[in-house]
């Protein structure tokens, strides 16, 4: 007997056929002895619509009050789930986040979860019951349902699956797993076997939206092995577990992309102490996150070139920002490109091997195609590139690393 965690996202309960559909795919692991507890999902683009029923009453709202809003959308599906369950002679039991309960800090919108007390959901499972949790919700020190954060109910999952010690924590989504690279722009894209909490970690906040970024730190901190797989088809997907369980480590696992920044250059800031805290401080003040950053040295020992990124959202407020700061930073002039990519190598096997970044620079080098910032981790190396090229560039390098499916 196992006791896992099964989740299901917002395209798998999004409508009675599929809760039905989501029921019996519960069934079935309970018919082999393991213990079950679900979490599900809002059906998919109802939180959406609560979101936006928010802003339509109130721009500046109170996030005490949006929190009530958008979490209603996994009271329906939970509710509804056990009815399904129930339907097929099972014994079953919706939970809201404040009926466990999940004890959130309070940061309303995007909670983070401090205790799952699950004493009451044991004594359940003893008794043949299988517990239907809401995602995505729980409650703040304030007594008031809080929320965490778009696509939280995989955080709830994991964080369930961690406070029962559950031996599996399953992903039910719409994809079978987490690919080598997105499989739209690369059709020999393969699906991992298996992967690592950090390679994971690294593809998720890079761009490929499989598992929200929370959810996977979550698993890595408490070991708790994740399985990403579909709710339609009847297929192993992709497990995401510790180092140690890879025997054969590749060298390079995937390459994550994302379209979501922007680059601005300072020309000829002044090359003096504290001139990287006046840029950077304001944005951060202003929560403008920035992810790559190159400073160069000064040709002529009193200005340089800043160049760093930030997201393309936030583009229009950094420029704003830094225009307001001109005078005290003292720059000859500021670009700003939104019309950029990054790509990302990703595999802990570069942490022992040598060669994978000067391979990545020959690629692009051969077909042509401009690297403007590089940075690196232990287990990575991401470049920044013209948009236009970023399909060229993920299809051979995927191809260079010996990925392509044969
Ligand atoms: N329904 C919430 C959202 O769309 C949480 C989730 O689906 O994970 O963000
Ligand atoms: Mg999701």
């Amino acid at each position: 007997m196992a006791r896992i965690v099964m989740k299901f996202g917002g395209t798998s309960v999004a409508n009675l056929d599929r809760i039905r559909h989501v029921a019996q795919r519960v069934k079935r692991e309970v018919d082999i002895g393991n213990e079950v507890a679900v979490v599900v999902s809002a059906m998919s683009g109802t939180t959406n619509q609560l979101v936006d029923w928010v802003r339509g009453i109130s721009v500046l709202h109170d996030a005490r009050e949006y929190d009530v809003v958008v979490a209603s959308g996994e009271q329906v599906t939970a509710g509804l789930t056990a009815l399904a369950l129930q339907e097929l002679g099972l014994s079953a039991r919706s939970w809201l986040g404040w009926q466990v309960p999940v004890m959130t800090d309070g940061v309303h919108g995007k909670a983070r979860i401090e205790e799952i007390q699950t004493a009451d959901l044991i004594a359940r499972f003893a008794q043949g019951q299988i517990p239907v949790l809401a995602g995505f919700q729980g409650l703040g020190p304030d007594n008031r349902i809080t929320t965490l954060g778009r696509g939280g109910s995989d955080t709830s999952a994991v964080a369930l699956a961690a406070a029962l010690n559950a031996d599996r924590c399953d992903i039910f989504t719409d994809v079978d797993g987490v690919y080598t690279t997105d499989p739209r722009i690369v059709a020999k894209a393969r699906k991992l076997h298996r992967i690592t909490y950090e390679e994971m970690l690294e593809m998720a906040s890079q761009g490929a939206k499989v598992l929200q970024t929370r959810s996977v730190e979550l698993a890595m901190k408490h070991r708790v092995r994740l399985q990403v797989l579909s709710s339609f088809e009847d297929l192993p997907g992709t497990l995401v577990v510790d180092e140690d369980e890879i025997m054969e480590q590749e060298l390079v696992s995937g390459i994550a992309y994302s379209r979501d920044e922007a680059k601005i250059t300072l020309r000829q800031v002044a090359d003096r102490p504290g001139v990287a805290a006046g840029i950077f401080g304001p944005l951060a003040e202003a929560s403008v996150n920035v992810d790559m950053i190159v400073q160069n040295i000064s040709a002529d020992g009193k200005t340089t070139d800043m160049t760093f990124t930030v997201a393309r959202t936030d583009l229009d407020r950094a420029v704003k920002i830094l225009e307001e700061a001109r005078s005290t930073l003292d720059y000859v002039a500021l670009t700003a490109d939104p019309t950029v990519a990054k790509i990302s190598v990703i595999g802990v096997g570069m942490r022992s091997h040598a060669g994978v970044a000067r391979k990545m620079f020959e690629v692009l080098g051969q077909k042509r195609i401009n690297i403007q910032v590089i940075s690196t981790s232990e287990i990575k190396v991401s470049v920044l590139i013209a948009e236009e090229y970023t399909e060229l560039a993920l299809r051979a390098l995927h191809s260079a690393y010996g990925l392509d499916a044969s």
